[in-house]
């Protein structure tokens, strides 16, 4: 493939600015946001990079070399219209700075990303995170990385219609790849956790998009209000590991949806006690009861995924595996030993490769897989 066009090819003279902002992955916290709860996602080493120059008027131009062949992409500040297309992101963005009572003027800019798009690893806040940094760094915005991250996701819920919570942005701005963000999706409180040195991620997707992932979800969240309801609670938040034998009568399926929301947040909470005090086995003990969770009460994994999981275990140098997102196909992660994480991952892709009828990418290291571009 032709490489993209460079900055100055695309608009004549060089960036004035460049930023960017990394994907994620959620390590663990499944299906707990939408119920008040606790998340816990980290910084992948795949970024969205933004290369930016002001103008003089209120266009805005744009060029990503993920959609190099609509080359460079135009719209007019304030008189943003949808376009169903990837240009609604950054006009989102333009929009929800305005209501925030922030102007930014006319720009040119060059977006390029190795996230991979449409993937469950946030590309989508990657890409208004960066623009925001680019933005702000261009004209001043007096904007902190809080503010970053609402922006972001009020230009997602907002423009691009797309109902997100706040963890991918959130964690777009302010995880890195040695720090998870443990989230209280209720507060908005947030705390940085170090990933513990005696171990290193892995992220593989098993090649699986289920294509009716949007009502499977929204089913699941209908069964949460159910539950509640029924438990008279406002939201599954409220309960703790206490009110489980109350949750144990609720009728089938509802106790082992709202079984899981609760266990899952006791996890989170176990999963930062395990990585603050080092206990790296028990961090990947609590990643298998996730996925079995998932797996059993809550019913997001498909079997491809429940194969990746297995074949995981059965690598001496992974500690824990999980799906991550939310199911019916899409990415586990893998905890491994420092040093481990790439030579498991091939491992479990190849076996997978070889039995499943699927194609499994290593996603995280990077590196190990031809990349999506080819
Ligand atoms: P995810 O965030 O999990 O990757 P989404 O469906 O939320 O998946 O977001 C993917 C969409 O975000 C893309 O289809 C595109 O419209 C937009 N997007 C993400 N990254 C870029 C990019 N680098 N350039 C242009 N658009 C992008
Ligand atoms: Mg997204």
């Amino acid at each position: 493939m032709r490489p993209s066009p460079e900055f100055a090819e695309l608009f004549g003279r060089p960036p004035v600015v460049e930023a960017d902002a990394p994907g994620r992955v959620n390590l663990i916290g499944e299906h707990t946001d939408y119920n008040g709860g606790f998340v816990l996602p980290i910084a992948i080493p795949q970024r969205t990079r933004v290369q930016l120059a002001t103008r003089d008027d209120d266009q805005a131009r744009l060029f990503s070399s993920d959609f190099a062949a609509d080359g460079v992409r135009e719209f007019t500040i304030g008189s943003e219209a949808q376009t169903g297309e990837w240009l609604d992101y950054p006009q989102g963005v333009l929009v929800a700075l305005r209501d925030a009572g922030l102007r930014p003027g006319g720009f040119d800019a060059r977006v390029d990303s190795d996230v991979p798009l449409g993937s469950g690893l946030s590309s989508s806040a990657a890409f208004e995170v960066a623009l925001l940094r680019a933005l702000r760094a261009a004209f001043a915005l007096p904007i902190d990385d809080l503010r970053v991250a609402r922006l972001g996701q009020r230009a997602e819920n907002g423009f691009v219609g797309a109902q997100v919570g706040i963890m991918d942005p959130l964690a777009a701005s302010l995880a890195d790849e040695q720090s998870a963000l443990f989230i209280d999706t209720r507060t908005l409180d947030y705390r940085r956790v170090p990933l513990p040195r005696q171990v290193e991620l892995a992220v593989l997707s098993s090649g699986i998009a289920h294509a009716h992932a949007d009502g499977d979800y929204n089913a699941r969240r209908y069964e949460c209000e159910q539950a509640c309801a029924l438990l008279g609670v406002g939201e599954l938040r409220d309960l703790g590991l206490d009110d489980l034998a109350r949750i144990a009568a609720l009728p089938e399926p509802l106790d082992r949806r709202a079984r899981h929301v609760v266990t899952e947040n006791a996890r989170v909470l176990a999963a930062v006690d395990a990585m603050r005090g080092g206990d790296v086995d028990q961090l990947g003990k609590l990643f298998y009861e996730s996925h079995a969770s998932m797996r059993d009460d809550y019913e997001v994994s498909i079997p491809e995924i429940d194969f990746l999981v297995d074949l995981a275990r059965a690598e001496a140098d992974v500690l824990g595996a999980r799906l991550t997102g939310g199911g019916f196909g899409g990415s586990v992660v893998l905890l491994a030993r420092r040093g481990r994480a790439g030579a498991a991952a091939r491992a479990v892709a190849a076996a997978y490769n070889r039995r499943s009828g699927h194609q499994a990418a290593v996603l995280v290291p990077i590196g190990l897989s031809p990349g999506r571009r080819g």
